[in-house]
């Protein structure tokens, strides 16, 4: 229960990391609100990957970053593409993203993100069972598969942070990895099995169960858009909305991508960023993998979904507004049906869904998670970039120490708002 008293929560979107956090305040005794513009859970929680990974530690900008921006902008179907046109737009956090990538930033990194992203499985299991969502939450393990052991060369330090943070990994040699999962095809010849990691096979209908638990227990949903908060002194005072001012206590800011604009009316500036990825399902495939699969060159997953097989993953900056290029979800394909070569070479189109989405980016791959430089009722909760499904139920109980008045369970100095000057 609340140990400052309960308070009146207002919780700016509902996707992963808003449900989660709205759950984890009600928990703990507060009168928790979920202020959503759109559907609950069609954000970018809608469709990815569906990993917890708790080894999920390595930030996306690493080491020689810097010498791959110029295939990145003239391979526009590549596992990472940069637009021409979006180039002068995404120039300062490109810069940033380059500098972020040093030897030692990407350690600090990782050491930072170990306790956000590791008990991912143990902070949503209240939340799943009280929801009655077990069926869609599993812990088989996350297997990611190279085509040479120099590919594997290649992702040497990024195992090296997992090892430090204290994953455990099990390696495969070729024949292993026919046994272990008998779907992929024979061009993989290393694997690398992390057992500690898990997944949903139904992202949307995770949310969804969630949400309708925290409804169930007290909880609203106000359908509005959010676009600032009216303050008396340093205090909150209401949210304010397009449907007009809702009195708060608190309010948390997990608006993913579009969070910016709410940062930005407490004065606090971050560089928040699209990193576009793309899926494709097929409803009905011939075969799929038992467990989650990485192809780490091809930088897609494989998840074996409740209603079909989900390839997902690349990376495509061109902001916000750019038209999607489909193309890149039909890569997606054309690269699944070699990695799992039981797939057939072609399949109808009514049994093909193709969607993107907007990962919430910082250039160092860490979130933004403490309170606003405004007022210490306005708690930012957004930007986790790749992991936001993995951190959302850590970041929901962190959110619910800061507001209760607890200490924090993990160090959240290095997720401040602050902290690109
Ligand atoms: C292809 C792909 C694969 C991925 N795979 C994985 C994975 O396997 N594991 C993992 O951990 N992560 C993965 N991610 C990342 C993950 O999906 C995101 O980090 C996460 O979903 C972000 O959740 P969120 O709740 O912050 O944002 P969203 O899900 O985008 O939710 C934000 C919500 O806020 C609402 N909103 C926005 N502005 C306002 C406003 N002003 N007022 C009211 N409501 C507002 C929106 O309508 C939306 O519903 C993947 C992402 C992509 C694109």
């Amino acid at each position: 229960m609340a140990a400052t008293g309960a308070k009146r929560v207002g919780v700016i979107g509902a996707g992963m990391v808003g449900v989660c956090t709205a759950s984890w305040l009600q928990r703990d005794g507060h009168k928790a609100f979920l202020i959503e513009a759109g559907e609950p859970g069609h954000g970018a929680s809608f469709g990815n990957a569906g990993c917890f990974n708790g080894s999920s530690v390595t930030p996306v900008s690493m080491p020689g970053v810097i010498n791959n921006v110029p295939r990145w902008l003239f391979d526009p179907l590549g596992p990472l593409s940069l637009r021409w046109s979006y180039l002068p737009a995404i120039a300062p956090w490109l810069l940033r993203f380059i500098r972020a990538g040093t030897p030692e930033g990407v350690r600090v990194q990782a050491r930072a993100l170990r306790p956000l992203v590791g008990p991912t499985l143990e902070a949503l299991r209240p939340l799943v069972s009280a929801a009655g969502a077990e069926d869609l939450v599993h812990r088989l393990g996350h297997l990611y598969v190279y085509r040479s052991t120099e590919s594997l060369a290649k992702d040497r330090l990024a195992w090296e942070l997992r090892r430090e943070n204290g994953v455990e990994i099990d390696e495969f040699d070729a024949d292993e990895l026919r046994q272990l999962e008998p779907a992929l095809s024979r061009d993989y010849v290393r694997g690398v099995l992390v057992r500690e990691n898990g997944h949903t096979s139904n992202p949307l209908g995770l949310v969804e169960r969630l949400l309708a638990q925290f409804l169930r227990s007290g909880g609203e949903l106000v359908h509005a858009r959010a676009h600032g908060f009216r303050l008396e002194g340093r205090r909150l005072a209401a949210i304010q909305t397009d449907t007009g001012d809702l009195p708060a206590d608190a309010a948390i800011v997990c608006a993913g991508v579009y969070s910016t604009p709410l940062a930005a009316a407490l004065g606090d500036r971050v560089p928040l960023e699209t990193e576009r990825g793309y899926h494709l399902m097929i409803s009905n495939p011939e075969i799929m993998p038992r467990i989650p699969t990485a192809d780490a060159d091809g930088k897609f997953v494989a998840t074996p979904m409740d209603t079909g097989l989900r390839f997902a993953g690349t990376v495509e900056l061109a902001g916000l507004a750019a038209p999607p290029d489909w193309r890149r979800a039909r890569m997606l394909l054309v690269q699944g049906r070699k990695m799992l070569s039981g797939l057939a070479a072609s399949h109808p189109e009514e049994s093909i869904s193709v969607w993107m989405g907007h990962r919430p980016s910082l250039p160092d791959s860490l979130p933004v998670l403490g309170r606003s430089s405004a007022t210490p009722d306005v708690v930012y909760a957004f930007g986790h970039g790749h992991v936001g499904m993995t951190a959302a139920p850590m970041t929901g109980k962190i959110v619910a120490d800061l507001v209760t008045g607890r200490p924090p369970a993990i160090d959240i100095a290095p997720f401040a708002a602050g902290r690109f000057g």
